[in-house]
């Protein structure tokens, strides 16, 4: 299965012509997941090779408006579009905080957006020390207001497990998505996609040996079954499989000055990619904390702790302009800020990309235990 992950938009605060606000993509052969959706991210995917009517999962990190302002309009256009798209009946998974269900009832209930598809938003319920005192929204505003919109299903309402400090959101036979907590100026989430261990490829020579056809056989063996040959010999997948393929792992963090708790290292432990914010250069660490934001280095030392393969840094200040617009001594150098990084990773094998609009970076099957 190939897995890609495009950029959408890559600039903190506002979208400017040079960067989009915050949103990515994670798309695997058959799906979709979008990870926030600043403003102007409907003409950013149109500009992309992405198609919306494919996103089935939407991912909101926290509610500043740099991450959620593009949702309401991009759930009007898919809808809008939806009948040139093969009929789609399935339902659009949305996660993130508490209040966002309201936010999306007020904003497509007041402009009479109905949308043709169904959808359901599962609000994750931070703890209080997710934020500074006053960060948290008051129970009043997150409150669910009104009935559910036409096509609005039933949402969840997911608590912190204590017991691994994280929130389970979803699970199927391929994936295990989960959210840990985040320290940010408003309670931030950060989401962690695990693919599940696929078993190894079969030893076709050896089937061949036995007079196992390829065929449903194949299959059965594939997906763990004993078979029992016509000698009457039982033969186990474990005889004729090889070694397991581990899963694939993604890590996309949201605005954050720090993590909270042991879950986030551990679950972003060994990550092939950890994409993390880096909203200034490290020469205004102060600055970027005071505003609950992260520097090359800080993003560096988790990526260090949790051994990943490749950070990717982004949602950097729209001082940043992209390298093929910087004029050589003339402003801030983005390339800087990937350099702040590369400092504290000397030595580790960690790779530093920084992602621009419509970067996207693949990633690999891996090998074989
Ligand atoms: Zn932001
Ligand atoms: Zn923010």
């Amino acid at each position: 299965m190939s897995m890609e992950l495009t950029f959408l938009g890559t600039g903190s605060a506002y979208p400017s012509p040079h960067r989009g606000a915050s949103a990515l993509v994670l798309r695997t052969d058959g799906e979709s997941w979008m990870f926030d959706c600043g403003e102007g991210t409907q003409t950013q995917l149109m500009k992309s090779q992405l198609r919306a009517g494919r996103i089935t999962k939407v991912f909101i990190s926290h509610l500043h408006g740099d991450h959620v302002f593009g949702l309401p309009g991009l759930l009007c256009t898919v809808s809008l579009n939806l009948p040139h798209e093969p009929k789609r009946l399935q339902c659009v998974d949305i996660y993130g905080p508490l209040g966002l269900r309201h936010f999306l009832r007020v904003t497509l209930g007041l402009t009479a957006s109905q949308l043709i598809f169904p959808y359901a938003v599962h609000e994750l319920e931070p703890t209080s020390d997710q934020s500074p005192e006053g960060g948290q929204s008051s129970r009043e505003d997150t409150a669910e207001h009104g009935c559910l919109l036409p096509q609005e299903q039933e949402g969840r309402n997911i608590l912190l497990d204590p017991g691994s400090d994280s929130y389970l959101l979803f699970e199927d036979s391929h994936f295990e998505v989960r959210a840990f907590r985040l320290f940010h100026r408003v309670p931030s989430f950060g989401f962690c996609v695990q693919e599940k261990d696929r078993p190894g490829r079969l030893r076709t020579e050896l089937l061949k040996e036995l007079g196992v056809k390829p065929g449903p056989m194949y299959g059965r063996l594939k997906s763990g079954e004993n078979l029992t040959l016509d000698c009457g010999r039982v033969l186990t997948p474990g005889e004729v499989l090889e070694e397991d393929i581990p899963g694939r792992k993604v890590c996309v963090l949201g605005d954050c000055s720090s993590v909270l708790g042991q879950a986030p290292l551990r679950l972003c432990c060994g990550a092939d990619i950890l994409v993390h914010e880096a909203t200034l250069g490290d020469e205004q660490q102060e600055k970027a904390v005071e505003h609950g934001h992260s520097t090359p280095k800080m993003a560096a030392a988790l990526a260090r702790e949790c051994q990943v393969r490749t950070l990717v840094l982004y949602h950097f200040s729209q001082r940043y302009k992209p390298p093929a617009l910087q004029k050589e001594g003339e402003g801030d150098d983005v390339c800087e800020l990937k350099r702040q990084a590369e400092e504290v990773l000397q030595g580790t094998g960690i790779e530093v990309m920084l992602a621009e609009d419509f970067f996207s970076v693949s990633i690999p099957l891996k090998k074989p235990r």
